[in-house]
């Protein structure tokens, strides 16, 4: 039976660097559901779609066809053909995802689609995102919450983004998250059965060697 598991928790935990390690230690699968998030947010970005309008939002939904590489040596993503990798990561798609990721019609699309790539990966797959353990795979061998404080998190978001004022980083994370954390469908949760890892203090390579010894037990 593939071992699937579930890490979820807000940005700047160590989150994809955590889960893209553990998947390539173990030879696992990886995929990011962040990214596809972001992915369909370029989309309607690049589309002329006002991301204001849910309405809109929900209308252009089942448009983009997102492919998602799931090798976590080489974590791809495309949108029709076209490879968004760089794309997704800008100040714009980042500001916008909160808003085009709470529209249900984006959340039963991208969750269809995470779903049908957790059951066809082989050898298991390491999920990481805000509401796998909750709601993309209720049924995942193990749940990871990991959590740090917002210093920790905006000082990691900033050392990322080289340069950028921890003061506006944090800022931006904190108002992100609270976005992600109210939103009516499927918010950024801890599953009740998931095991909680507060990365404050630790190093990546701790945090890494925890995850791993726990998918071991
Ligand atoms: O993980 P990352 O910061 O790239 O995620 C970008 C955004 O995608 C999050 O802020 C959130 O709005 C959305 N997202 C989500 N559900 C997930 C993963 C990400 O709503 N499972």
């Amino acid at each position: 039976q593939p071992v699937i598991v579930a890490i979820d928790g807000p940005s700047g935990t160590g989150k994809s660097s955590t889960s893209k390690a553990v998947a390539a230690q173990l030879g696992l699968s990886y995929l990011d559901t962040g990214a596809q998030y972001r992915a369909i947010t370029w989309w309607m970005v690049t589309n002329g779609i006002d991301t204001d309008d849910p309405s809109a939002i929900a209308a252009a939904a089942g448009k983009p066809d997102i492919v998602s590489g799931t090798d976590p040596a080489n974590p791809t993503i495309s949108v029709d053909g076209t490879d968004v990798v760089g794309p997704i990561r800008t100040q714009e798609v980042t500001s916008k995802v909160s808003a085009v990721s709470a529209v249900p019609e984006v959340r039963t699309r991208i969750t269809e689609l995470q779903r049908s790539i957790a059951a066809g990966a082989e050898q298991g797959i390491v999920v990481e995102g805000r509401d796998i353990g909750t709601t993309v795979l209720p049924d995942a061998d193990l749940k990871i919450f990991l959590t740090a404080s917002p210093e920790a998190r905006a000082a990691r978001r900033s050392g990322e983004l080289k340069g950028a004022d921890v003061h506006t980083t944090r800022e931006a994370l904190i108002k992100r998250d609270a976005a992600d954390s109210s939103r009516k469908t499927s918010p950024l949760a801890k599953a009740d059965d998931a095991v909680e890892v507060d990365t404050t203090d630790l190093t990546l390579a701790q945090v890494i060697e925890c995850v791993v010894t726990l998918v071991e037990e």
